[in-house]
């Protein structure tokens, strides 16, 4: 994962006319951090390793989640705090980029472990984080609540308030209105605003895209991963008027009247928030079919993860793990939009094949910039004392993003590369010249 971020941050900084030095000082992080954490036993400390790279902050405080996996690594989060720079300058926010993790599964510990845990990985890194050097946000496994604990460590340490250390807290705790929806809503509206674009593009080359364009057919979605960013993408999409037909979840998941191998099919709408009901009671989303309030295992198909990747749709969304896409199925992927909302779901040697095949990608360090662009609001929130509403800062987000998407579409056009290189072109030209 470092290989490929850093393989096309040095594409990016070549096609700009760069020097290699000058690449290569991006590339190398202000410091990465490893830290011992622990917990009370019975019997002594329980001890784990915790890291907190600190990339890039030439446009402002480090910024990026914390996340507690067993497989945290150096190398991983150093390669995420570099994907953070890129994605910060990308969306045109005043941060730079950071990463931090625990090696940990947190499944394996109570409630109270987990809170000593967050506890002891603020104190030990209370010297290089704070509301004008680095602010840490939620990441995989980690939630408002934890960042409850640590703001509050953070705060006993420092004797004074200072909410604007943390983002993505509770919002009865500093926590910003709309930022629980905003990945998936980020996503919602980069798609739509690249739709314009890309619509007019593939109007004349695809039946599909030419009866959308004249108003007479909606574009179909398939979800993977049925998470916060999977769910609220499902959600907003469908209020914003296209069909979710296949939704899954690390089970599997379904689709309605399903006909895997007719590629001129039009799948049936699912009622998302019925879905999600559904799945709330019955533990995973395969055996979910809800339609009118009732929700039968017999109208709705089972489907794997797999087969949800080569559904024919309009629009896949790959938004649970990395590397879903890679070149066993890529030749196989039917969708004409591959939307990136988990980080990195398109391995490195299935991006030529897509590309070769038409396929556009819109790019993760875009398409779920929506998290860290509230978390950025709700840092403002938090140092000025204020809090908007969740009408403003969805506003004030869709502004941004629809910016942002279109600076990177006249990147594309401009140097004739994909919107993923574009996007990486924008944000190292911000990165080195942060007026730019
Ligand atoms: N963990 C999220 C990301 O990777 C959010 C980071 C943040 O809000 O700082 O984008």
């Amino acid at each position: 994962m470092l290989e490929t971020a850093r393989n096309i941050v040095q594409e990016a900084g070549k096609k700009l006319g760069y020097s290699a030095q000058v690449i290569d000082t991006l590339l190398q992080p202000n410091r990465v951090i490893e830290v011992k954490v622990s917990i009370p036993t019975k019997t002594g400390e329980r001890v784990f390793t915790g890291y907190r790279s600190q990339h890039n902050n030439r446009r402002g405080p480090y910024k990026g989640g914390i996340r507690f996996h067993p497989q945290v690594s150096r190398e991983e989060v150093l390669a995420l705090s570099t994907l953070m720079s890129i994605k910060c300058a990308v969306a045109g926010i005043p941060f730079g980029g950071a990463k931090g993790g625990i090696i940990v599964d947190p499944k394996e510990l109570s409630k109270k472990e987990l809170e000593q845990l967050s506890r002891s990985y603020v104190r030990a890194l209370f010297p290089v984080i704070g509301p004008r050097v680095d602010v840490p946000a939620p990441d995989v496994n980690t939630n408002p609540l934890i960042m409850q604990w640590m703001l509050d460590e953070y705060e006993k340490l420092a004797g004074q308030a200072a909410p604007a250390t943390f983002t993505g807290k509770p919002v009865e705790k500093g926590g910003s209105l709309g930022r629980t929806e905003a990945t998936g809503r980020g996503g919602v509206i980069v798609l739509k605003a690249l739709l314009s674009k890309l619509g007019k593009e593939l109007k004349n080359k695809n039946p599909t895209f030419t009866k959308v364009m004249a108003g007479n057919a909606k574009l179909t979605v398939a979800v993977q991963g049925f998470g916060n960013v999977g769910y609220y993408f499902a959600k907003i999409a469908v209020e914003e008027g296209f069909d979710v037909v296949a939704v899954s979840d690390s089970k599997g998941g379904i689709v309605k009247n399903a006909k895997l191998n007719n590629a001129g099919k039009h799948f049936e709408p699912l009622d998302i928030p019925l879905v999600m009901g559904c799945k709330k009671k019955q533990g995973t989303l395969a055996g979910c079919y809800c339609s009118g309030g009732v929700c039968d295992i017999n109208e709705g198909k089972v489907i794997t993860n797999e087969q949800l990747l080569e559904l024919p749709v309009d629009i896949l969304v790959p938004a649970a793990l990395e590397n879903v896409i890679t070149e066993k199925n890529a030749h196989k992927i039917q969708a004409k939009i591959v939307v990136e909302m988990a980080n990195g779901p398109i391995a490195k040697e299935a991006y030529p094949i897509l590309q070769k095949r038409g396929i556009y990608v819109i790019p993760d360090v875009l398409a779920n910039a929506g998290g860290v662009v509230v978390s950025y609001f709700e840092w403002v929130q938090g140092m000025k004392g204020t809090v908007w509403s969740e009408a403003k800062v969805n506003k004030k987000m869709q502004d941004l993003l629809e910016e942002s998407a279109l600076a990177v579409w006249e990147q594309a056009k401009k140097s004739h590369v994909s919107l993923k290189e574009a996007a990486f072109m924008v944000a190292v030209r911000r990165l080195v010249e942060p007026k730019s």
